[in-house]
């Protein structure tokens, strides 16, 4: 089916608040290109509801998605015709968007005459590595963002091993939500880190939830309540919070946080050597929380000790991207899994089905 021994795929992503499209080229022997990606972040339209709308999100995504395309293939100095398949993230997600994105797909590769194929939007976050960095299987995968929390064992581009993830707040939702009670700007992430910089990590005493239970789930709503409860306290003692105080909160959450993920980032390697009897070809950090430096430097450590390479993909395909669409409609289009026009966006999407689902789950994450 492909026009020559490359591979030149356009990717779409629609599911949460990023309308984004890319095309990325798979040259048998060479480190994947991204040859063009265009991403628009919808964050100024859903400021002031304090939250993503659904409704607003989907009819963006729409608004946006032909624009984007026809940007993509401006920069990347191409036609329709140059291509060999449209990918498309098909779940999990926010239905509006995803059903944006796949109309949308279903079009153009009506239009063209291309092969269309749906992509597991968790898959295409634990496959960037494979685009970004050459790594063979079977490696380990945190994915870390607003939605998700899942550590993945990645045996093939189409077999995942859920480990285990969070049974309640995603972590990018905990930073967020905690940003939001102490009124920093949105997305809570950074603004946290930033404040975290100058604080002392040691001074408030969050929990680390779910540290002494077997497994490698996490818990984030705990952490969030906590420094709420903190936050409570020093108003009642103090009448307001001072820059001191509000950047020694931020370390402290975040070094929980931290922790957190770092604790049970040795919990999935053990668990994965003793799955696979052996150990992973490396251990990988996607999503957005990835841009975390303390996070990162606290999973590497781990991964330091016990041998094991690790690498977090840059920033632009650690969040919801297009190229990490495409990318991953090559690896399928590779195995020939294409799909039909009766391609379905999915709000839900298990990643790994055979594994028992996680209580709770996230916010989102649940429906993964
Ligand atoms: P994603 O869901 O992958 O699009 O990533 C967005 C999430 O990542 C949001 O919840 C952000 O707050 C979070 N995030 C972004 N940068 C950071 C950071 N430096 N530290 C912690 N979380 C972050
Ligand atoms: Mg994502």
């Amino acid at each position: 089916m492909s026009k020559g021994p490359s591979i030149k795929a356009l990717g779409i992503e629609s599911s949460c608040d990023d309308t984004s499209v890319a095309i990325v080229r798979y040259k048998p022997g060479e480190t994947p290109k991204v040859l063009a990606l265009v991403v628009q972040n919808q964050s100024t339209l859903h400021e002031q509801y304090g939250g993503i709308v659904p409704e607003i999100a989907a009819r963006a995504h729409s608004d946006r998605l032909d624009s984007c395309t026809l940007e993509v293939l401006k920069k990347a100095q191409l036609t329709l015709t140059d291509l060999d398949c449209i990918a498309v993230t098909a779940g999990p997600g926010l239905i509006g968007g995803v059903i944006s994105g796949v109309s949308f797909a279903k079009g153009l590769a009506a239009g063209s005459n291309l092969p269309l194929i749906g992509v597991n939007h968790l898959a295409a976050h634990a496959l960037t590595a494979r685009m970004t960095h050459k790594v063979a299987f079977p490696y380990l995968c945190l994915l870390v963002s607003g939605g998700h929390c899942q550590f993945l064992t990645v045996k093939a581009p189409d077999k995942f091993i859920r480990l285990g993830g969070t049974i309640d707040d995603a972590p990018g939702e905990a930073f967020d939500k905690t940003a939001r009670q102490l009124g920093l700007a949105q997305p809570g992430g950074p603004s946290i880190e930033k404040m975290a910089v100058s604080g002392n990590s040691t001074k408030y005493a969050f929990p680390r939830p779910l540290k002494n239970q077997q497994g490698c789930n996490l818990s984030f709503s705990g952490l969030k309540t906590s420094l709420l409860r903190a936050k409570e306290k020093i108003i009642a003692k103090e009448g307001s919070i001072s820059s001191t105080r509000m950047a020694d909160l931020c370390a402290s959450f975040q070094r929980a946080a931290s922790e957190s993920l770092s604790l049970k980032s040795q919990v999935a390697l053990d668990t994965f050597a003793k799955q696979l009897g052996q150990k992973p070809t490396l251990f990988t950090l996607s999503g957005g929380v990835a841009a975390n430096q303390v996070i990162r430097k606290d999973v590497q450590k781990i991964c330091d000790e016990e041998n094991i390479p690790f690498y977090a993909p840059p920033l632009e395909y650690c969040t919801d991207n297009g190229a990490m669409i495409a990318w991953a409609g090559i690896e399928k289009y590779r195995l020939n899994q294409f799909d039909g026009f009766d391609l379905q966006a999915r709000s839900r999407w298990p990643l790994d089905t055979t594994s028992s689902p996680i209580l709770g789950g996230g916010k989102r994450g649940a429906k993964s």
